[in-house]
């Protein structure tokens, strides 16, 4: 039982290193969730103060951290910090996470079981908005690399960590600003992590099985702007077609001819490593997808989450025309979100949608995107270092690549890396899941620590 003892000997020095200046782990989560460094659309409500005070919190709170490692503040409000390696020819290892929380909705406020800004421990959890998006994944960074440098710990590679302070509205303002940064010094990692996947506890398909999700690619996303003109007028003399039944019209071919089905590599590879775990016909059927991906890409289609992982959705979204009943207005516009499987580019999207439309007096425009997701190494040497990670805490885990549906700031650092794991080792209920960007988020404490401990070893293993 050799792993069994390492892990119990990894949670006791966990618990005796950590608790330090009095506090626990936990406790310094409750704490940095009641600094309201809250991202919103309009920017000028922004308070840049409560960034501030974060940030004189975490240099309180870590050290060690701000003392010992090269510390940079990028446009104000994010930070870079490196951690020299002894070993200078190894490519460096990114570890990121972001500051920033979303708002809670009004009215939404007295649902919550805590304050959402109040950062309360109670109940075996840690209660607050960021608890699970994405202060636990920052200050586990931090908790880790405190943790490690009060042991004496000498990375052999350099470890960066990079936290943005905008990722909730685009990223632009930290994670790319840090990107830039990262360019003048001439970094290229070989591999990072950044928030977006979990271990789950209850997932659907295998139900008794703790499942790290380790998404290795994530979907691309594209808007696009149709625009019907015509002939308006007073709607006693109405045109035979107006903008607005042109657009409809449109708007019902598109929905009707959605993306084909297929299955990309990390779903494939997901789907295959649970096969072993499945009753038959599943463990059949899907361990034989050289024979079955076309089936088993259609009927996954017919459930709304999981045709998410087998096309380019399409989802109409806007519809404005109109200003007064009596008017047919000269113009109908529309918006439709596609989120785009890895392999598939926008102007893909946008040649085989007009094709749909097939109508020359609707214009298509969209704006500019310029980061086309790619699917990393599933085999590679990161993902080998998370993997190891996972297990070194959570030994009965199944480790599975898989492909996320959200965007985070990695898509900032595209350039700087061809290796983007997106995974943190905390365990989640689904139903979890639904608390981020709503109400009621926390996370468990034991989940917190673990999660910590995996961050430990991702940069102990990584550095390698
Ligand atoms: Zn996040």
């Amino acid at each position: 039982m050799p792993r069994f003892l390492d892990v119990l000997l990894a949670g006791l020095l966990l618990s005796t290193s950590m608790t330090y200046a009095g506090v626990t782990p936990a406790e310094r989560l409750g704490e940095a969730i009641q600094f309201q460094t809250v991202s919103y659309q309009d920017r000028s409500q922004i308070d840049p103060k409560e960034f501030e005070r974060f940030h004189a919190f975490l240099r309180a709170a870590y050290p060690r951290v701000f003392a010992q490692l090269e510390v940079e503040v990028i446009n104000q409000y994010s930070l870079l910090i490196s951690w020299p390696g002894s070993d200078s020819s190894l490519a460096p290892i990114l570890f990121t996470a972001h500051m920033d929380v979303v708002p809670i909705e009004p009215g939404t406020e007295s649902d919550w079981e805590y304050p959402p800004f109040d950062g309360v421990v109670a109940d075996g959890r840690i209660y607050g908005r960021g608890s699970l998006d994405d202060k636990q994944g920052l200050l586990g960074i931090l908790e880790a690399a405190e943790s490690l440098l009060a042991e004496g710990f000498v990375p052999s590679r350099q470890l960066v960590f990079a936290f943005g302070h905008d990722e909730e509205i685009s990223g632009k303002q930290g994670a790319g600003k840090i990107a830039e940064r990262m360019r003048e010094q001439g970094l290229h990692f070989a591999w990072m992590v950044d928030e977006g996947g979990t271990l789950v506890s209850d997932n659907p398909m295998i139900p008794d099985q703790q499942l790290a999700i380790i998404n290795v690619a994530e979907k691309g996303y594209l808007t696009l702007t149709l625009v019907a003109t015509g002939p308006g007028g007073h709607s006693s003399i109405p045109p035979r077609v107006s903008t607005i039944g042109r657009l409809s019209a449109a708007l019902e071919r598109i929905e009707n001819n959605p993306f084909p089905t297929r299955l990309v590599v990390p779903v494939k590879v997901m789907l295959e490593s649970m096969a072993p775990h499945l009753e038959q016909p599943e463990r059949l059927i899907l361990g034989n997808l050289w024979l079955t991906q076309g089936l088993v890409a259609d009927r996954l289609s017919q459930d709304p989450l999981m045709n998410s992982f087998v096309r380019t959705t399409t989802a109409l979204t806007m519809f404005n025309a109109g200003l007064k009943e009596n008017v047919v207005p000269q113009r109908a516009e529309a918006k439709v979100n596609f989120r785009l499987l890895p392999g598939d580019t926008p102007e893909l999207v946008v040649s085989y949608i007009s094709d749909v439309v097939d109508d020359p007096e609707i214009e298509i425009s969209h704006d500019k995107w310029d980061h086309v997701s790619s699917i990393s190494d599933h085999e590679g040497s990161g993902y080998a270092v998370i993997e190891e990670a996972v297990l070194a805490v959570y030994p009965r885990a199944l480790v599975v690549p898989s492909l996320m549906f959200a965007t985070t700031d990695t898509r900032h650092y595209i350039k700087l890396t061809d290796n983007q794991y997106r995974f943190q080792g905390m365990m989640i209920e689904t139903r979890q899941a639904k608390s981020i960007h709503g109400t009621n988020e926390y996370i468990g404490v034991k989940s917190y620590e673990d999660s910590i401990e995996v961050a430990r070893q991702m940069m102990k293993l990584g550095s390698r």
